[in-house]
């Protein structure tokens, strides 16, 4: 594994913004499941590699995609609705994903150190939302999220970071993205942000790489060498 592209160190570092499902949460497996579930109700197949190659996009995106490539049309604001709260729906009927180890240590050590916390994140899941500000209480604030709702395009395009960016005043060089997906990393990369990217999913490290991440690790404890 590479780690040389980014200097150990909080350096000059400000903020970090974290991404949610895959980094936060070990919750990719629940989402991988509930959009099966809702394309197959269409019956459309979406197998689990496609929902980890999407992965970042909004929920609209994401149908979008799968619109054009399995049915050769666009949706309709209705179909959208539609497949998103049956998505919603079969992602609540699964058990409640946890975060991973170690990440509310590591983000009280962030804390303390004085470098603020971001959360920038596709869903519009308000169930996801909600349970994240109680579950890292007194480490995530709500008018810190940005989700799907305060953009208009969602990764891999630059809009959530750059969102970020502006709501929290800090330069990109100030800040450190931590992502799982691909295009996750090039929305980051492309709003000009350093990004390491949590492998935790089940696409190759390479995927990763040729999305433009600085440095690539297995686990939360491999981010530590980052931020001693
Ligand atoms: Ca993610």
């Amino acid at each position: 594994m590479q780690y040389e592209k980014i200097p150990n160190g909080f350096g000059n570092l400000k903020a970090i913004f974290f991404d949610m499902d895959g980094v936060i949460y070990d919750s990719m497996g629940n989402h991988a499941i509930a959009w099966n579930k809702a394309f197959a109700d269409l019956g459309v197949d979406f197998p689990l590699e496609q929902v980890y190659l999407n992965e970042g996009r909004t929920g609209s995106s994401t149908i979008q995609m799968c619109f054009a490539e399995k049915l050769g049309r666009r949706a309709t604001e209705a179909e959208i609705l539609h497949i998103y709260a049956k998505k919603s729906e079969f992602f609540e009927e699964l058990p409640n994903p946890v975060a991973y180890d170690g990440m509310k240590e590591l983000m009280q050590r962030i804390k303390d150190a004085g470098i603020a916390i971001w959360v920038v994140t596709g869903s519009a899941q308000e169930q996801l939302l909600d349970g994240l500000c109680n579950d890292f209480a007194g480490l995530i604030e709500k008018d810190r999220i940005v989700s799907a709702k305060d953009v208009r395009h969602g990764k891999p395009h630059p809009e959530p970071y750059l969102n970020a960016l502006k709501k929290s005043g800090f330069a990109a060089a100030e800040v450190l993205v931590v992502e799982n997906a691909p295009l996750g990393v090039e929305s980051a990369k492309a709003a000009g942000i350093r990004t390491i990217c949590i492998n935790t999913g089940i696409l190759a490290d390479q995927i990763l790489w040729s999305a433009g991440a600085d440095a690539v690790v297995k686990e939360v404890k491999d981010l530590e060498k980052y931020l001693k």
